[in-house]
């Protein structure tokens, strides 16, 4: 039976990348080397890094005054770094607080500086840009752009004329064109649409470099990494090989447009099956709920666990919701193959059909 992850913490990789990589690993380009063991400052690496570097641009529509750092440590290094990189001693920053993810952000950027919740959500939906109260004095203003506990997302970004905002796009980065002006400061962890984990992608414009604080270690000083192009030391070389398949794979499914359309279709259809009636219901307001992170209940909490059961049976993997709020959620990052939507579809009505 195929068996198939809608795991929130990481992606899938499509098979066709999967295949590429396993003779990649014992023979790359058909010779005996691996490309595990390709060095960093050889020039051929150079070349997975400038493509991957082209592709990203292209997909998101750059311009020469956006840096494109690989980093490591993961958003959750971001929401440290961020601030220690873009507010000098004494400044403050904004925060939209929508759920788990922007909260441990704003904890962690709470130690470099003063900040401010410019607007907070109830879990259920998102305080919309408008009703945003930022500060004038704001270096930035932080956002989730997904929220994948609570299965909120951002449908606009608003333009805070000169406080840029720095968003966490993690869960749905690269999964829907976005308009870069409002953005001084973009990151997310590569191993939901992006490939594996070790690599988080930094995209930065060039005029929030150079307010760094005294004592950051250099992988982590953004103007450093700019100007070294993510080599001050050793770059995670095969997390960004596989980033790179990735933005090729995605580019030939049509680019951010397409992964839009795709994932509005997808998760519609899992919607429709929880509003059809009482037996699922969606605890994310229809406003603001998201296209990648689906939540769910079961009305009868007793079903909760022949559900797990039963999915698990029928190959439908990690579907349980974040602990902090319980219940299913189904991710759907860019990789998940169509019949992972079509199988769980099938599932959820076939289940609600014998037990509803
Ligand atoms: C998964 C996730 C994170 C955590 O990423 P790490 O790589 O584990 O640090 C942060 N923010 C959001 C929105 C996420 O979905």
């Amino acid at each position: 039976m195929t068996s198939f992850s809608f795991a929130s913490a990481q992606g899938p990789l499509p098979p066709s990348i999967l295949d590429e990589l396993q003779s990649d690993i014992r023979h790359w380009r058909g010779s005996d080397q691996s490309l595990l063991e390709l060095p960093f400052s050889a020039s051929d690496f150079e070349a997975i890094h400038a493509a991957a570097e082209q592709d990203l641009r292209h997909l998101l529509g750059l311009t020469s005054e956006h840096h494109i750092l690989f980093l490591q440590g993961g958003a959750t290094a971001l929401f440290s770094l961020a601030p220690m990189n873009l507010l000098r001693e004494g400044d403050s920053a904004d925060y939209i607080e929508t759920g788990l993810w922007s909260r441990r952000a704003l904890e962690a950027a709470s130690t470099w500086g003063d900040m401010h919740v410019a607007a907070a959500g109830d879990g259920r939906s998102l305080p919309p840009p408008q009703t945003w109260r930022i500060s004038s004095s704001a270096a930035f203003c932080h956002v989730t752009s997904n929220e994948t506990a609570e299965g909120l997302q951002f449908r606009t970004f608003p333009d805070l004329g000169g406080i840029p905002l720095v968003a966490d796009m993690t869960a749905d980065f690269l999964t829907r064109p976005i308009p870069l002006d409002p953005f001084g400061l973009i990151y997310a962890s590569a191993q939901k649409n992006l490939g594996i984990a070790g690599l988080t992608l930094v995209v930065i414009h060039e005029k929030l470099l150079g307010r760094v604080r005294k004592g950051i270690p250099a992988p982590f000083n953004f103007g450093l990494q700019a100007a070294a192009r993510s080599k001050v030391n050793t770059p995670p070389t095969f997390a960004i090989a596989v980033a790179g398949k990735m933005l090729r794979w995605l580019s030939s499914a049509g680019g951010l447009a397409a992964a839009a359309a795709r994932a509005a279709s997808r998760s519609a259809a899992l919607y429709s099956i929880i509003d059809d009636d009482a037996f699922y219901s969606g605890p994310a307001s229809k406003l603001d709920r998201s296209h990648i992170s689906i939540r769910f209940h079961l009305e009868e909490p007793g079903l909760e666990s022949a559900f797990a059961t039963e999915a698990e049976a029928n190959g439908l993997f990690h579907l349980r919701g974040h602990p902090s709020v319980g219940g299913f959620r189904a991710s759907l990052y860019n990789s998940v193959p169509q019949e992972a939507i079509d199988a769980l579809t099938a599932f959820m009505n076939d289940f609600r059909r014998r037990k509803g």
